[in-house]
């Protein structure tokens, strides 16, 4: 949980600056005396809508919650965020630190079983075992060790008696989940019993998990370690402490489901696998793999995927087996990818094929599956068009009618024109009929309809935030830009790191800044040259700049409104042309001649900008 977040969701800005400020509302804002000049006629505004507050007045200053509070108490940002957590009652580093070092203990049982387990396979009595790992899966001796392979004998107290002696608690072990207690209380025995052992590595190497593998055909085929504090199936990937390398250097992750599927190829050389352990891609492996490689290619079996799971995980949905299934299945990488960059393809294995047996039995068709891959929707689109060979303009029209739904899940229009112009070549009609087609359903959603975005519309705050990480180039000349651009205390907090060349990429941990900066770092842009990107920058200011304005705008138009219904729109007009004249207002008036003057000025400083903006 993101502190930032929680801390803003916990505490209401009106009321908290309310505390030290005393507001009255004022439309839908909310106005006061500002407290960082002085001031007789309230200019400071309060905006709970945006959760932001700015000072119209001569000291202009303004942001959101945790601002307010550095300027009031004359804090740094991670002074506000530790005094704003303590008023909120949002844990800080106490806890984590906590947590942390439970998972550390955690870490130190599974890594212990790992060990003992390795050793059981090389026992006399665990010949079955070895013939099995050696025989019919045929891994070698350095596959073995590579992985750590194991053997836990099928006794019910192995390995609790061995990690006792080893002066590991029973607690530990049960919360990671190596013992399991009877529900009729009494002693906890061990998990995994006449099992071949696969241990789970984290990416670091650090084993939080185990997989077992029956010998005999028991069920479950494969038994694995509970989710716990430690091991989280929807955060961890199979293999990547081995094979993270080789998807560096490659480029590409191929991501499969089993344990096998990794070993098996790993030993035939093809190092850049790993695996989802029977769970769907959920958007945290995107998001893990997204630090090795751009493009990941699914070497999966679409018809035998879980569709339950992957919509129950909220990750990724592949199924081939309806038009309408396959739309969600679209919309469900779109979603998966957007905003991570990534390239989410479809490597075509031969039917009815496990990617262990493809690697390991015939290495060409697996380099040809992994190469040729498809991105998703295409992939889609393909099997929908293969068994067709439309004879009638009908059936042209009906296969298209099939295609539309993948067709409308394509967020990027240039990807979509892509595929309608492939459809068209291999429907044999033209694209402008392809498209007709598509447009013409668009109104009419078929199935489900697609998950809403998550992500709001980014501030233009944040997207020149983005804009500038990803263009570094343009540090030199952002410099002089003031911090309080940004009304955000976060945004404001990245962009000076960024400033100062501080990426944040060896930051601790719990460090929102740093966080923000990666999030930032992913954001999906428009492929800008650097003269675009500087355009860009340039108008996302004048664009914050103009925000500014119109919502000070609207401020001053709700305090006209309650002048007029106060003292009637009569007065106002009187009181406005005396100003506008440069006469005096009478005492009583000065407060609403005031808004008036604002309110001119305010006119004319947006009729100023616009001109300068549209003469450029
Ligand atoms: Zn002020």
């Amino acid at each position: 949980m993101d502190v930032v977040e929680e801390i803003k969701r916990k505490l209401d800005l009106a009321e908290y600056i309310g505390r030290t400020v005393p507001l009255h509302k004022s439309g839908r804002s909310l106005r006061g005396l500002c407290p960082f000049h002085s001031e007789k006629t309230p200019s400071f505004y309060v905006f709970p809508d945006r959760g932001t507050w700015r000072c119209f007045g001569s000291c202009g200053e303004g942001g959101d919650l945790f601002t307010f509070v550095q300027k009031r108490d004359n804090l740094d940002f991670r002074g506000a965020i530790r005094q704003l957590a303590a008023e909120a009652g949002v844990q800080l580093s106490a806890e984590a630190a906590q947590r942390r070092s439970k998972i550390e203990r955690l870490g130190g049982v599974v890594s212990a079983a790992v060990d003992y387990y390795q050793r059981r396979l090389r026992d006399p009595s665990a010949s079955e075992a070895r013939d099995y790992v050696r025989e019919p899966r045929g891994l070698t001796q350095e596959t073995i060790e590579a992985f750590r392979i194991g053997w836990a004998p099928d006794e019910w107290h192995a390995l609790h008696d061995y990690l006792s002696g080893r002066g590991y608690g029973e607690e530990e072990a049960l919360a990671a989940g190596l013992l399991v207690g009877p529900e009729s209380g009494g002693r906890p025995h061990d998990r995994f019993r006449g099992r071949i052992i696969i241990p789970i590595a984290d990416e670091r190497g650090q084993f939080i998990g185990l997989g077992g593998r029956s010998l005999h055909g028991e069920e479950p085929k494969y038994l694995n370690s509970p989710q716990s504090d430690l091991f989280d199936k929807g955060r961890t990937l199979f293999g990547l402490d081995l094979t993270g390398d080789a998807i560096r250097a490659t480029g590409t992750a191929v991501v499969v489901e089993g344990y096998m599927d990794v070993i098996g190829p790993w030993q035939a050389g093809y190092r850049n696998v790993v695996a989802t352990m029977g769970t769907s891609l959920t958007e945290h492996h995107a998001a893990l793999l997204r630090r090795y490689a751009k493009r990941i290619v699914l070497a999966m079996d679409p018809d035998a995927a879980g569709l339950a799971a992957a919509e129950r995980a909220g990750g990724l949905f592949l199924s081939l087996a309806s038009p309408e299934l396959m739309a969600r299945s679209a919309r469900s990488a779109e979603q998966l990818t957007r905003g991570a960059e990534l390239e989410l393809r479809v490597a075509p294995l031969p039917p009815g094929k496990d990617p262990d047996e493809v690697a390991r039995d015939s290495p060409a068709a697996w380099e040809k599956a992994i190469a040729g891959a498809l991105p998703f929707a295409e992939f889609l689109l393909n099997r929908l068009v293969e068994a067709e060979r439309p004879e009638s303009p009908l059936q042209a029209r009906q296969v298209v009618d099939r295609l539309r739904p993948v067709l409308l899940a394509v967020a990027d229009p240039v990807e979509r024109a892509m595929y309608v112009q492939r459809i068209a070549r291999r429907l044999g009609v033209t694209e402008q009929a392809v498209l007709e087609r598509v447009k013409q359903g668009a109104h009419v959603p078929r199935g489900p309809r697609a998950a809403p975005s998550r992500a709001e519309a980014p501030s233009p705050e944040q997207t020149l935030l983005a804009i500038l990480v990803q263009n570094p180039l343009l540090r030199a000349e952002v410099r002089p830009l003031p911090p309080d651009l940004f009304a955000s205390a976060l945004d404001r907090e990245a962009f000076l790191r960024w400033l100062h060349a501080e990426n944040g990429g060896d930051a601790q941990p719990d460090d929102p800044v740093a966080d923000h900066l990666g999030t930032l770092s992913r954001r999906r842009l428009p492929p800008f040259s650097p003269d675009d990107a500087r355009r860009a920058v340039r108008e996302k200011i004048r664009e914050i700049g103009r925000d500014r304005l119109i919502q000070r705008q609207m401020a001053v138009t709700e305090e006209l409104a309650t002048a007029e219904r106060t003292l009637g729109a009569n007065r106002v007009a009187e009181v406005s042309n005396e100003v506008w004249r440069g006469a005096l207002p009478p005492d009583e008036s000065m407060a609403l001649a005031e808004t008036v003057i604002e309110e001119l000025e305010l006119g004319l400083s947006i009729h100023r900008r616009e001109e300068s903006t549209s003469r450029r």
